[in-house]
């Protein structure tokens, strides 16, 4: 072996043991009982810390190029890294071009090269108009097809209407593509309030749960006629847990996701004009918080992904603190697993199935056999986690671009200690040669649903 951890505790797919994880070529090449592998180098756990898989983070944008002042690849690959995430896919909008074609595929990971210190894989976008693109950008490796349907918050990426969500469908049905839907419903939105003014009550009423469920009902709707396999994005209203969970029944091909952000805070105790807690579709009330925690229970929710869409200050409009005019966003990937983790925890869950939610499911869900798991044949990708230090997060010292981050002064459980990709620990000091990879969806590697190993 090149490399061998000997862990207390290791979480592998099998629950959380006592062993040793021996890697070759940057894969795991056997997981035996603690102290039965050696190799040339050892690396002994600490009694406080627990090895587990690299996270999997597949709702994150990083809006390079062209929106690089909000974010870059440097920036949130090293965010990742130091929160345990050693696998993002970055979103196909608010980078320019955004990513609809495989030119504009193109342009991006040329801006990515050599800057990404974890691996890194890509969506392609679903908009009016390219649906000729899409077949092109599934063969050049992306991993699914993002889409709205209601307006995304930047005009150069624009909604599909029933035709165009039901074409797009029946196309991507025609080559097992994945389609994954921003699901808020423009009409409800359009009848209910316009959200203004510093009040957070205001804003919650402008974007009301029964947007997400009249979307939702509809995507399951198409996805039941059309056979197309669908994902839903950041799940944000219990009530809608039912719609997924009877489809599924049904076997209509659906996953979900919620964030860390619905999992942690609750609209009762956003301050007014506290706009960096904005994002769409919307942090709601304390009830409906644990209807999410339940569906993560009872598996209707399979992942939870940060949807890490950070801005500058100015956007975020601290100066009036209006919910109106404020960028819609939470930049959640450094502090995603210490946030879940201190939900969880409270509630009975166990590091088994945060690592279930954060990185076997998410890697499954993309086909990314190799990741996600620690398992002989994946690759060396490990987070080592001290799951009872406590810390409060400080805006300041996190690794994207800018000092904006809901989790101020937030106190969490759980301290990320080092990041391991491919059998190398990321260097996250300044001026270390990053050494992220990026992926293409596997073509062997067919979906599975959780449970299978
Ligand atoms: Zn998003």
């Amino acid at each position: 072996m090149d490399l061998v951890f000997h862990a207390a505790r290791a979480v592998t797919p099998d629950g959380e043991r006592s062993c040793s994880v021996g890697v070759s070529d940057g894969r795991v090449a056997a997981v035996d009982d603690y102290g039965a592998l050696s190799g040339d180098r050892v690396v002994e756990l600490r009694e406080d810390e627990v090895l587990l898989p690299g996270l999997v983070d597949t709702h994150v944008h990083v809006n390079d190029p062209g929106r690089s002042d909000w974010e870059g690849f440097d920036t949130a690959t090293r965010a990742a890294a130091a929160g345990g995430v050693t696998t993002i896919v970055d979103m196909p909008l608010n980078c320019l071009p955004p990513t609809v074609d495989v030119a504009s595929l193109d342009v991006k990971r040329r801006a990515a090269e050599g800057r990404i210190a974890v691996d890194v894989g890509f969506w392609g976008g679903a908009v009016p108009g390219n649906r000729g693109e899409l077949r092109p950008l599934h063969d050049a490796g992306v991993f699914g097809f993002k889409c709205f349907l209601l307006h995304s918050g930047v005009d150069e990426f624009a909604p599909l209407d029933e035709t165009g969500l039901e074409e797009a469908m029946r196309e991507l049905a025609e080559f097992d593509g994945l389609l994954i839907v921003h699901a808020e419903d423009a009409d409800t939105i359009e009848g209910a309030p316009a959200a203004h003014g510093r009040a957070y009550t205001d804003f919650l009423g402008s974007r009301p749960s029964a947007a997400e469920n009249t979307a939702i009902a509809r995507v399951l709707d198409l996805a039941r006629r059309t056979g197309a396999r669908v994902h839903i994005l950041h799940l944000a209203a219990g009530d809608a847990v039912p719609l997924v969970a009877q489809a599924r029944a049904d076997g209509v091909r659906v996953t979900a996701e919620t964030c860390p952000h619905y999992l942690s805070f609750v609209a009762e105790e956003i301050r007014d004009g506290a706009t960096e807690f904005k994002c769409c579709p919307p942090i709601r009330e304390a009830g409906n918080r644990e209807e999410l925690w339940r569906a993560l229970g009872d598996g209707v929710i399979d992942c939870v992904v940060t949807d890490h869409s950070p801005c500058t200050p100015e956007l975020k409009r601290f100066d009036t603190g209006d919910f109106g005019d404020a960028w819609g966003g939470i930049a959640g990937l450094q502090v995603g697993l210490p946030a879940v983790w201190t939900g969880a925890r409270s509630r009975g869950f166990t590091l088994d199935d945060v690592v279930r939610w954060m990185a076997q499911r998410p890697a499954e869900q993309v086909g990314l056999a190799s990741k996600g798991r620690i398992a002989v044949g994946c690759d060396a990708d490990f987070a080592v986690f001290a799951p009872d230090e406590a810390f409060v997060v400080d805006r300041t010292r996190l690794r994207h671009r800018n000092p904006v981050s809901a989790y101020h002064e937030r106190a969490l459980a759980g301290v990320v200690r080092a990041s391991w990709l491919r059998g190398r620990e990321i260097n996250l000091e300044h001026g270390a040669e990053p050494f992220g990879e990026f992926l293409s969806r596997e073509e062997s590697a067919a979906p599975v649903r959780s449970g299978q190993h």
